[in-house]
């Protein structure tokens, strides 16, 4: 198997770097040496590599800035995909790409299922939804992973900046009306790993699809931040903001230039049943990373 990961420098992208290198050749390429922007010499790249799978873990993640540059959300969430969908179709290849909880418009409590209606509410969860259609339409050996909020130990993340305002403020506001399963950036790898292997080993494309890819549970912000916030309490971290002073607050006291939905439960089944895999509970790994990330601060 020969891998061309795109987008390696990213929380998944590196994540995937360490858990794809078992499965054969890789080819782990950062924004330099494969530009989203540049449609023309990125299917040129594909055509040099000629790899058996494409892993696409690059796009443009910053939701509130993508309002104010709609075409370069869309260069790079939608027609970069295009671009290297046709590739891959024309080599017979593989492509893994991944996509967002933001293409639900958030309403109701139940799970989003792979078959429910989108209704994207911001530029972001547009882009993201005709990503995806662009890879289903033009490679039939698509494997499509919907996920949700995000982490890697690597870089910031949410854990990390709660624990800094709770060691510098007396209180935190945090938002509780937004429902969802924090997701490693290594869960996301791991599962990508073991999925394309069978993906590959089963021939055709009997497991091509959409999935939905999220740890087990669920939380709000608010219920994510006491989580962590308990966590580092307990293991002696000098905080300020604690217990109560984490306070709950609605999505309406904070001023975001894209909604987000308040819904962003994914129904993983498919995924599980499809692979034969177990997804674990959103707590195992973040307390994972919190472990590692106040070990290195201590
Ligand atoms: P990151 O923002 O961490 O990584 C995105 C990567 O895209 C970076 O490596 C970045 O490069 C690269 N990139 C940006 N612009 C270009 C360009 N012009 N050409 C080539 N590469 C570029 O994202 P994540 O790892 O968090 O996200 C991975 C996938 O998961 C994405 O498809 C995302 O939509 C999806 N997703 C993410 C969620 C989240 O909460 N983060 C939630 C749901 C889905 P550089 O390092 O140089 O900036």
């Amino acid at each position: 198997m020969r891998i061309l990961l795109l987008g390696c420098n990213g929380q998944v992208g590196w994540e995937l770097q360490r858990s794809l290198a078992p499965l054969g050749e890789l080819v782990a390429l950062d924004r330099r040496a494969a530009d989203f922007t540049q449609p023309e010499a990125l299917a040129a790249t594909v055509r040099q590599v000629a790899p058996t799978v494409i892993v696409n873990a690059a796009a443009h993640t910053a939701v509130d800035q993508a309002e104010r540059e709609p075409e370069l959300a869309d260069a790079l969430n939608a027609q970069a995909v295009g671009v290297l969908a046709r590739e891959a179709q024309a080599l017979g290849a593989w492509m893994v790409h991944y996509s967002t909880d933001y293409v639900f418009d958030g309403s109701g409590t139940a799970p989003w299922t792979e078959d429910s209606p989108t209704g994207p509410l911001s530029v972001y969860g547009r882009t993201k939804l005709a990503g995806e259609r662009l890879l289903q339409q033009h490679c039939s050996r698509h494997l499509v992973f919907r996920t949700s909020w995000v982490y890697a130990a690597r870089g910031g993340n949410f854990a990390k900046t709660m624990l800094r305002l709770a060691a510098e403020r007396e209180r935190l506001t945090v938002v509780d009306d937004q429902f969802g399963a924090p997701t490693g950036a290594e869960l996301l790898a791991d599962v990508t790993a073991l999925a394309l292997r069978q993906a590959c080993a089963r021939g055709g494309d009997g497991l091509a699809g959409i999935y939905h890819l999220a740890a087990a549970g669920e939380t709000s912000w608010h219920g994510y931040a006491r989580f962590v916030i308990d966590f580092a309490q307990q293991r002696g971290v000098a905080l300020k903001a604690v217990g109560e002073a984490v306070q709950p607050v609605p999505s309406s006291a904070f001023k975001a230039a894209a909604p987000r939905p308040a819904n962003s439960r994914l129904d993983t089944r498919k995924l599980r049943a499809a692979f034969g895999l177990e997804l674990p509970a959103w707590q195992c790994g973040v307390a994972r990373m919190l472990t590692e990330t106040l070990e290195r601060t201590a």
